[in-house]
């Protein structure tokens, strides 16, 4: 480190979040170091579902529904990319995915948020639609007798997450970038002459411009920089069974085959702070959930359960800023970092780069969280 000590930016985490900015703004052409706190740290890049999901991303806030579009467009192209510069086939698939349904009541509900979500002003119109039992017969035709119906967007797919973890930071290196492991950025000082300091145990470097990837962390390291990050930690659960011949050919919002045979059920949503231990009470509410759907899925044995933290803001979007008084510093943090991967080292890295967020990415500062509370 002691010879690299100056780089035009650093990313400070090295999940995905991180190590897509981080592959952007080396094909920028940037020098770039990513400080990592390494496998102790808390990790949502090792554990998710990784689903790249359209369908239900956006009510609430329109802008979000069409950054998820523009990276699930531009998944294809990225997924090529880091094949030919990797070699590291990320299975990427957008076979369109469903959610389905085991009562009228939670059919009705879904097809009610979709369709406020749709109704949004601002709102980029795209295919989905709502399924009844026999339609869905017709893609899934041993699916469960409970289901009573479904919603399709042609737009979803899925992913190899750990594969594309691990061709990220393939590219990243390919590309020249500096990975420093075991670097828990303690403290960040911008500098008078511009640029910033940034402190970990293991010596300082600096840098021209940062951007902060670091997870739920980046609640602390942001006040550091003049920049908030209200996220919280979101516990979520995943089983995965033994391989099986392939039957799925589309990923369900809760239920998917890999690319390599096994089935991954998921995924829980609970509020348990830090804890990452699993529960055997949500687990098995999600696997019967998965065999009323599709009752094959009895048969097979659960091969490893886990529990992982999402990263999640007050109000589910992500975060995207610069800092007003420390311009060149910037954060990026989310709780869909698969599916926006893409965005991520196509769109907000050029835009990191030329120094200022687009226009369009204001409805993603957290001064959105700066509202006065009612009297
Ligand atoms: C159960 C579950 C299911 C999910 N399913 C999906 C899905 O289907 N599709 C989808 O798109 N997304 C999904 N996600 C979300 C996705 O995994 C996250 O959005 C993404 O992994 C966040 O990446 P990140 O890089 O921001 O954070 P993390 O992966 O948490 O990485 C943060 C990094 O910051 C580093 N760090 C922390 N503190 C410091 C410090 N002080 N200094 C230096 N480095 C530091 C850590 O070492 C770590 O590498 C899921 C998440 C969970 C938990």
């Amino acid at each position: 480190m002691a010879n690299a000590t100056i780089f035009d930016a650093a990313v400070i985490g090295g999940g995905v979040v991180g190590a897509a900015v981080a592959c952007g703004l080396l094909g920028a052409g940037l020098s770039t170091c990513i400080l990592d706190e390494g496998d102790v740290a808390h990790r949502a890049s090792r554990g998710n579902f990784a689903l790249i999901w359209v369908q239900s991303k956006g009510l609430g806030m329109a802008r979000y529904g069409s950054w998820t579009r523009a990276s699930a467009d531009a998944w294809a192209d990225f997924a090529a990319d880091l094949r030919a510069e990797t070699g590291i086939d990320v299975a990427h698939q957008r076979p369109g995915g469903f959610s389905l349904c085991l009562s009228e009541e939670e059919l009705e509900k879904r097809r009610g948020a979709l369709t406020r979500m749709h109704n949004q002003p601002g709102w980029i119109p795209y295919d989905w639609e709502v399924l009844d039992r026999p339609a869905l017969m017709r893609e899934f035709p041993d699916l469960g007798p409970e289901v009573v119906g479904g919603l399709y967007c042609p737009l979803d797919g899925h992913v190899n997450s750990l594969r594309l973890f691990r061709a990220l930071h393939a590219a990243f290196k390919a590309r020249g970038g500096a990975y420093f492991p075991e670097r828990p950025v303690t403290s960040i000082a911008p500098l008078s002459a511009g640029g910033f300091r940034i402190e970990t145990p293991k010596g300082a470097i600096e840098a021209g411009k940062l951007v902060l990837a670091a997870g739920i962390a980046n609640a602390r390291l942001a006040p550091m920089v003049g920049l908030v990050a209200p996220v919280r930690p979101q516990r979520g659960q995943i089983l995965v069974t033994e391989k099986t011949a392939p039957f799925l050919r589309h990923p369900v919002i809760t239920v998917r085959q890999t690319d390599e045979g096994g089935v991954m059920i998921g995924d829980s949503a609970e509020e348990a702070g830090l804890d990452e231990r699993i529960g055997l009470g949500v687990l098995s509410v999600m696997a019967d959930r998965a065999m009323r759907m599709f009752p094959r899925i009895a048969a097979l044995n659960v091969v490893r359960t886990w529990a992982a933290l999402r990263v999640m803001s007050q109000d589910g979007f992500p975060i995207y800023d610069r800092s007003e008084s420390a311009p060149g510093a910037f954060i990026a943090t989310c709780h869909s970092g698969v599916t926006l991967a893409a965005a991520h080292e196509r769109l907000l890295a050029p835009m990191i780069a030329r120094g200022a967020l687009d226009a369009d990415m204001a409805p993603f500062s957290a001064r959105r969280f700066d509202v006065p509370q009612a009297a």
